[in-house]
């Protein structure tokens, strides 16, 4: 889908400078990106609900701010759809399920608090596979979301909607969530920047959890300084977050001029052979050499295998999600089935209307586990192979100061492709849900295009709380792979 040279295709950083020198206002900027929305999100379905009045009065009280010379964040009357797992105050938070498809949010997730100090344009909420499970933007009750780069492709998932709404100009930036790769591999899909942050890092607050071990917010942007801009903001601790981390990680640090002599590079044979196309391959080997070139030391390290990796997260993640999702029950929240004869007919009922397959496969699994005659063996085999990965990547970085993979094992894939094989579908996370266990930061960049003429994804892993290490060699690759 061919992009029109409006202020929605620019990047924050750029439009944050135009709007400090009065080359636009921040009404122009929304107007660009609901004049977007409006032609072409009946072919995207990037969006569940769009708040387009809200939107405008928020940039027309920043032009406001503005005119009065009011010092402003870098951010404001910057554009930002939100993923529909986290909370925004007064507006429909559905996870993309039939069971929350009228939960109206009475409050604030911490993120959407903090983008609202810095007086952030929300665009709207954008879609998901349905409670974030999902690899490919098929699994929303919503409809499907479409790769903007070519409609009979996938954009990737579980955070369809955020990149999407970013690579068609239907947000400048947006947030996403990241259990397992939600972030990062639809990023790669649609050529984005996308970070999963440190666990810990950003808060959880507001975010409807899915497996709270591995969960993660975090930012999706057309290039890194963009994403650095956006994860800035929304870092930090927050005491509503019981796992938020008050680690001073140095954000503020410039990411520019980075000298990579003597970096020490971590890379396992085992990302660049089985299971991974070719071409993603070359492409990756490709970027390492640059920065071989450049002065980097490439070491061969023992990084935790994709397969142990999906055991442990298809035990933890199913144990976790069912208990997390027993509470939407009829009771409490959205959705309650119409018709039964008893207490316990309107919960079977109520959860048998109201989920999709993908999540009723996962908390029937996640039950089986922690059910008593399973729960020693089969969750301890999962909890064996989590602290093994662990131990592993505590090893890794002590040779190493980054690790670099590839984000996906393949360019997106076409509609209906996987759905009838979810094993399969799982597959497409196996470079990355170990970075999710061990709860390290990674960043996912565009690095080529596929022989289909879709984006190939590099990833890059650093230790806890090594952000602005991996912006500043990510933006020497963004320089590289632009030519600049
Ligand atoms: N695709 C993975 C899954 O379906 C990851 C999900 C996520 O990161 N939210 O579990």
């Amino acid at each position: 889908m061919s992009l029109n040279n409006n202020l929605n295709n620019l990047t924050a950083t750029k439009l944050s400078k135009m709007l400090r020198n009065k080359e636009c206002s921040a009404v122009e900027i929304s107007k660009d990106v609901f004049k977007t929305i409006n032609n072409i999100e009946k072919d995207i379905n990037a969006y569940i609900t769009i708040t387009e009045e809200d939107a405008l009065k928020k940039a027309r009280e920043v032009d406001e701010k503005i005119s009065k010379g009011e010092a402003l964040s870098p951010l404001a009357g910057i554009p930002i759809g939100i993923k529909d797992n986290i909370c925004l105050k007064g507006v429909k938070t559905t996870c993309g399920s039939k069971i929350l498809s009228n939960f109206v949010s009475p409050y604030d997730a911490t993120v959407v608090e903090r983008l609202k100090n810095n007086d952030v344009v929300f665009t709207g909420k954008l879609n998901l596979d349905e409670f974030a499970m999902g690899s490919s933007g098929e699994y929303s009750y919503f409809g499907k979301t479409k790769n903007p780069i070519n409609l009979e492709y996938v954009p990737g998932g579980s955070s369809s909607g955020p990149v999407a709404a970013v690579a068609a100009g239907e947000a400048i930036m947006s947030l996403g969530s990241d259990t397992g790769g939600s972030i990062r591999v639809p990023a790669a899909f649609c050529g984005l920047v996308g970070l999963k942050p440190t666990y810990g890092a950003v808060s959880r607050y507001g975010l409807v959890a899915l497996a709270s071990s591995l969960d993660h917010i975090g930012p999706i942007a057309k290039t890194v300084d963009d994403t650095a801009m956006l994860y800035r903001a929304i870092c930090g601790f927050d005491q509503k977050d019981a796992t938020s981390s008050s680690i001073d990680h140095k954000i503020n640090e410039d990411i520019n001029n980075f000298n990579i002599k003597g970096l020490r590079i971590g890379v396992s044979q085992k990302y660049f052979g089985n299971g991974v196309d070719k071409e993603v391959v070359d492409n990756v080997k490709k970027s390492i050499k640059m920065f071989e070139d450049q002065g980097a030391i490439i070491k061969e390290v023992e990084l935790p295998s994709g397969e142990d990796a999906l055991a442990a997260y298809h035990i933890m993640l199913p144990a976790e999600a069912s208990s997390n999702l027993a509470r939407f029950d009829g009771v409490k929240y959205g959705f309650r089935a119409k018709e039964y004869n008893n207490l316990e007919e309107m919960y079977e009922n109520t959860r048998g209307e109201g989920f999709g397959q993908e999540v009723k496969r996962r908390i029937i699994l996640g039950t089986f586990i922690l059910s008593a005659q399973s729960d020693s063996s089969i969750y301890a085999k999962g909890r064996f192979f989590q602290k093994k990965i662990i131990s592993q990547m505590k090893k890794v970085f002590e040779q190493c100061d980054i690790v670099i993979t590839p984000s996906a094992p393949s360019t997106a894939f076409k509609f209906d492709n996987m759905t009838n094989d979810p094993v399969k579908m799982y597959m497409n996370d196996m470079c990355t849900v170990f970075v999710n266990i061990a709860g390290l930061p990674a960043i996912s960049l565009p690095c080529g295009t596929g022989q289909n003429g879709l984006p190939i994804g590099l990833q890059i892993i650093g230790p806890h709380f090594s952000e602005n290490l991996i912006f500043k060699v990510s933006k020497l690759h963004e320089n590289f792979i632009l030519n600049i």
